[in-house]
């Protein structure tokens, strides 16, 4: 810092030194030089302009040497706020904020984008540090970093970022399907691993490689970051060098267990219940129709959230016969509504991807409208658009068959994952739900855009179209301008055990229900 100041010293003191002289000889020396008085005067003139000058060329250089330290110091701030001082790799703050605002373009724009997180633990190193002291662990960091720099992250979509000390983070822009983060990690394991059996290095390195991808394991940079650490940590448990993130991860091995075991059980205990949220119209705010929505009150767990064990049920096969007893109960509540209120309520269930796999599905389906005999109208069933990402099964050919039979089709959550315009002439569907993630956004112009697009070309397909999510006085105001037919949301109602709800309906259509 002193050093780099000292051209400034110099100048002024050259200036300070050049200006005394100026002022003490000027005037002798045009005395001895010039005799005629005329010329004498002009020349005081030439001479302040002399000094005008003089000063200009000081202070031009001045500014100039200023602002070169002004721009050196920012230089070294950023530097040492976006770079790590041992290994000069771009840092956790820099991590953050690419990570941001990938996250943000990719959510503004709507674009289909995915990266993915390797987290590289060599934790060991601390031993290292402590035994042999900090130059030697501090070296060993940074030929490590040298090494994945070059021979991993050599291209422009991978970034190395060091992390904290013995922790990196690799991220790869649009990577492909596991077994490539597989060939990733083994080759970011081998390289490693050689340096100790080339002998190049006397210490060998336990290395854990945990993954995370966007938007699978999270949506924004805390959860991305924390789910790769996660997985890194269960490399141990599971006894690998390498771990991919997945939804279980926070449960441990015998939790999951037992969860699932509860699970095989909870529709014998009758541990399920059906909530219900209304679905309103959005010209009169009236309760035109209802989503049934499973809840699992788990006896010791408490309620536990079907975010958690729909997956759950997916993976063991179970979502069959829980889809079966979610339907058995819409249709015998649904036909108690009907009695009751005629036609004004419908009712929309969730259905799996697995349960549209299911070649029975058209069948039970059969079997309780016989049974129950309801209105066809009044029924919805909700599908996303993963029934179209996985070549099990004919999804298609199970929901036209639902189509013929009198039933109505909803396409859940557009607007998440890769929600194309393309699906809503694939899908032989009757109803279009927006995703709580655009209505979480009606302050962006581009989405508010979108959003208009997407409910102007549903009514051109005549589709309806649902608003989920509303949770503020503005956003209804702003769906409702944009001519969206429902909406549904925490504002007016949270879904509700049937008991609450009972309330609702009479009051709302001025009756007392007695079912
Ligand atoms: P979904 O079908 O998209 O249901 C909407 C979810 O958003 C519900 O969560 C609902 O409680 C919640 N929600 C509604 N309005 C708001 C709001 O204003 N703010 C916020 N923050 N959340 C709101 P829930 O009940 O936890 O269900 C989660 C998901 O689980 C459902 O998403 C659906 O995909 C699945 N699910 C629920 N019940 C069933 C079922 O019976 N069968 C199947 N296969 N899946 C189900
Ligand atoms: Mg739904
Ligand atoms: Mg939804």
């Amino acid at each position: 810092m002193k050093r780099k100041s000292r051209p400034i010293k110099n100048i002024v003191l050259s200036y300070f030194i050049f200006g005394i002289l100026w002022i003490l000889f000027s005037d002798t020396l045009a005395g001895y030089m010039i005799n005629d008085l005329n010329y004498y005067q002009s020349f005081q003139s030439i001479k302040g302009i002399i000094f005008i000058a003089v000063t200009g060329i000081f202070l031009y250089f001045l500014l100039k040497t200023n602002l070169k330290e002004i721009t050196e110091k920012e230089q070294e701030l950023y530097q040492q706020a976006y770079f790590d001082n041992l290994t000069s790799l771009p840092n956790k703050r820099s991590l953050y904020q690419d990570l941001s605002s990938k996250i943000e373009h990719s959510q503004n724009n709507r674009v289909q984008f995915s990266f993915a997180i390797f987290y590289l633990d060599l934790s060991n190193i601390d031993n290292l540090t402590e035994i042999r002291g900090y130059t030697q662990g501090s070296d060993l960091i940074k030929k490590i970093a040298k090494i994945l720099k070059n021979d991993i992250c050599n291209d422009q979509d991978c970034k190395l970022y060091s992390y904290n000390y013995n922790k990196f983070i690799l991220v790869y822009n649009n990577p492909g399907k596991n077994i490539v983060y597989q060939e990733e990690a083994n080759k970011i394991t081998d390289i490693i691993n050689n340096l100790w059996n080339r002998g190049e290095i006397d210490y060998y390195i336990d290395l854990k490689i945990g993954v995370s991808t966007y938007p699978d394991s999270g949506r924004d940079v805390e959860t991305l970051i924390s789910a790769a650490q996660l997985a890194a940590s269960k490399c141990d448990t599971e006894n690998k060098e390498f771990q991919i993130y997945n939804h279980y991860m926070f449960l441990d091995k015998l939790e999951l267990e037992n969860l699932k075991r509860d699970l095989r059980t909870a529709i014998k205990k009758e541990e399920f219940e059906l909530y219900y949220q209304p679905k309103l119209r959005c010209s009169d705010h009236k309760i035109c129709g209802l989503e049934a929505l499973i809840r699992w009150q788990h006896p010791d767990r408490g309620m536990v959230s079907p975010y958690k064990f729909i997956k759950l049920a997916e993976e063991t096969g179970l979502i069959i016969e829980i889809g079966d007893w979610v339907l058995e109960q819409a249709f015998k509540q649904l036909l108690k509504w009907q009695q009751k209120y005629e036609d004004q309520i419908s009712l929309s269930v969730n259905l799996s991807p697995l349960e549209l796999y299911d070649e029975h599905k058209i069948k039970k389906i059969k079997k309780l409208q016989q049974q129950y005999q309801i209105n066809k109208d009044l029924l919805e069933f909700e599908i996303t658009e993963n029934v179209l990402l996985d070549n099990r099964g004919d999804p298609l050919q199970i929901l036209k068959q639902l189509k013929r039979l009198g039933f109505s089709i909803a396409l859940d959550d557009f607007g998440i994952g890769y929600s194309s315009f393309s699906y809503l002439s694939r899908l032989p569907i009757d109803t279009l739900k927006i995703d709580k993630s655009f209505i979480d956004q009606l302050n962006d112009q581009k989405n508010m855009i979108l959003i208009d697009s997407i409910i102007n070309l549903s009514h051109k397909m005549k589709l309806e179209v649902i608003a989920e999510g509303i949770e503020t006085a503005d956003q209804l105001k702003t769906m409702s301008d944009l001519n969206c037919d429902q909406i549904q949301g925490y504002y007016f109602y949270r879904p509700l055990p049937l008991s609450e709800l009972k309330v609702i309906l009479a009051e709302e259509f001025k009756t007392t229900e007695t079912s």
